[in-house]
């Protein structure tokens, strides 16, 4: 029995843990996962916690749909009809601009009305498909795409609002090619956005009549899709759904090679033997780990930012707040100089997520912009959010319910040379096949991405399984 132990129970480590279990018994192969965890609970990034009837998500509070990972390991796991999907109203989406609530244009005719982007605004846009495609090949900014093929005005209120909703990022210094590998791709394939856009749109038409199967009707937004008592009941489904062991209170401190594996050693002292470790843990705690067994690995995985956010979650009674909250919630461009990135419209989205007559709004404050943040004062935090709130929704009633979450690493920042720098990682470990690395410091922080990421490091654990059993 090969012994595969896995470092870190959020979604990435989790779901390694169960599709290496899945693919061995598909090739017949003997296996035992480990999973060890730094808490006393599962779910890394993903906590749903009810409190006075209010459901807050610490983290993150959906997956898109438009995607099929998390869907089929939602299938595999018998999870399926436990799955709630957004509202359609919150289908609308909004950006805070020059002291109006905006609505996301969703095609071109609503787009000309709208009053976000000003006639300039529209009419520099209007020339996308005039610039030239990028032939230079060096990794490119978000800011300096923006700036180059839509503008000024889109990329701040259109792109940067976007990143800080996605990343909480900031264009300035995030990759392109990193971030949004398939508009790079577009650019690359058929010359710009525009261009890209009309001719996929005449494609689609084609294959509809052709009796093709196309994309998701929902367009390539997707559609928020959690589960009734939130989405930890993701991780949770992955956990029970899990042959091998989860412990818990389990910090890795060092990871050393042996002949024939590794051995971990806990913070308490405690020492593991593994043919095959996976590291699931975010980029700053696999340096800690790795930084005897490889220092430059170590000193790479260093280089990956993290910004920070505070998660405040008010809840009203509905009958206060005069403001029809029909939609997803906005978000705010960093000219407008409020302290919150944005706020999502959490019960509005889905329906349970607040008490009978009562709403729940969840707002971000941070990020890679406003690091300082997550050291205010909870007070500070409290009126800085009210504020904005009045502002901006002319909420003048204090809430009957607040929690603040603070997340000091809350996601791993792309920069530019992101690519190149992952790259170099997994080179540094070419020596160490049976040690490899996963979670969202790499290749995407949607859960999608991490999904997908830990079926494919999964893959790569198969691969190493077989040449051990070969060799017994
Ligand atoms: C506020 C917020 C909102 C978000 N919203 C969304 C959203 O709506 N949709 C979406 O798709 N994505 C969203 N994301 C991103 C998404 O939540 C994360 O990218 C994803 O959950 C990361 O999962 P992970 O398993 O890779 O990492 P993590 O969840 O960070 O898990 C890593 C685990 O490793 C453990 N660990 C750390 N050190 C050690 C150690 N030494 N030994 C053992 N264990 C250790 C940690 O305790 C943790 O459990 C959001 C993120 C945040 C912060």
């Amino acid at each position: 029995m090969t012994r595969v132990v896995i470092i870190g129970a959020g979604i990435s480590g989790l779901a390694t843990a169960y599709a290496v279990e899945q693919l061995a018994a598909q090739a017949e192969l003997e296996v035992q996962t480990l999973v060890l965890e730094k808490l006393d609970r599962t779910g890394g990034k993903i906590w749903s916690r009810r409190e006075n009837g209010f459901l807050c998500e610490w983290g993150p509070n959906g997956f898109l749909d438009n995607k099929p990972m998390t869907l089929e390991l939602c299938d595999s796991l018998g999870i399926s009809d436990q799955l709630l999907r957004s509202d359609d109203n919150a289908r609308k989406r909004f950006i805070y601009s020059e002291q109006v609530l905006h609505q996301l244009p969703e095609n071109g005719p609503a787009f000309l009305k709208s009053k976000l982007i000003s006639w300039p605004g529209k009419l520099r846009l209007a020339c996308e498909p005039l610039i030239p495609k990028r032939t230079d090949q060096s990794d490119e900014t978000l800011a300096e795409f923006g700036r180059r093929r839509l503008g000024n005005e889109a990329l701040n209120k259109l792109i940067a609002p976007m990143v800080s909703g996605i990343f909480a990022g900031d264009p300035e210094t995030m990759s392109l090619k990193s971030c949004f590998k398939r508009i790079y791709e577009l650019e690359q394939e058929y010359g710009g956005l525009i261009k890209a856009m009309v001719r996929l749109a005449k494609q689609k038409k084609a294959d509809i009549k052709a009796g093709k199967a196309v994309a998701s009707a929902a367009g390539p937004g997707g559609i928020l899709t959690s589960f009734q008592e939130g989405i930890q009941q993701l991780t949770e489904g992955v956990g029970k759904g899990l042959q091998g062991e989860i412990k818990l209170t389990s910090a890795v401190s060092k990871i050393e090679q042996k002949s024939g594996g590794y051995i971990l050693t806990l913070e308490s002292g405690e020492q593991l033997d593994a043919e095959i470790v996976v590291s699931a843990v975010p980029a700053y705690a696999a340096a800690t780990m790795l930084a005897e067994n490889s220092e430059k690995t170590s000193a790479m995985l260093k280089q990956i930012p993290y910004a920070t956010m505070n998660v405040i979650c008010f809840g009203y009674q509905r009958e206060r707040i005069t403001h029809n909250l029909d939609g997803f919630g906005y978000l705010i461009p960093k000219a407008e100089g409020r302290s919150t990135l944005g706020t999502l419209w959490d019960s509005s989205i889905f329906p349970n997520r607040a008490p009978e007559g009562h709403v729940l709004l969840r707002s971000m404050m941070g990020g890679a912009t406003n690091m300082g943040a997550i050291d205010l004062s909870e007070e500070e935090v409290k009126k800085r959010t009210m504020d904005d709130l009045w502002q901006i929704m002319r909420i003048a009633a204090k809430p009957d319910f607040v929690r603040i979450f603070r997340h000091p690493h809350a996601i791993p920042q792309y920069t530019r040379g992101h690519a190149a720098r992952v790259e170099a990682i997994e080179d540094s470990l070419r020596g160490q096949p049976d040690l490899l690395l996963t979670g969202n410091a790499f290749f995407g922080v949607g859960l999608n991405d991490c999904v997908n990421n830990s079926n494919l490091t999964a893959q790569k654990v198969i691969e190493r399984l077989k040449i051990h059993q070969s060799k017994c």
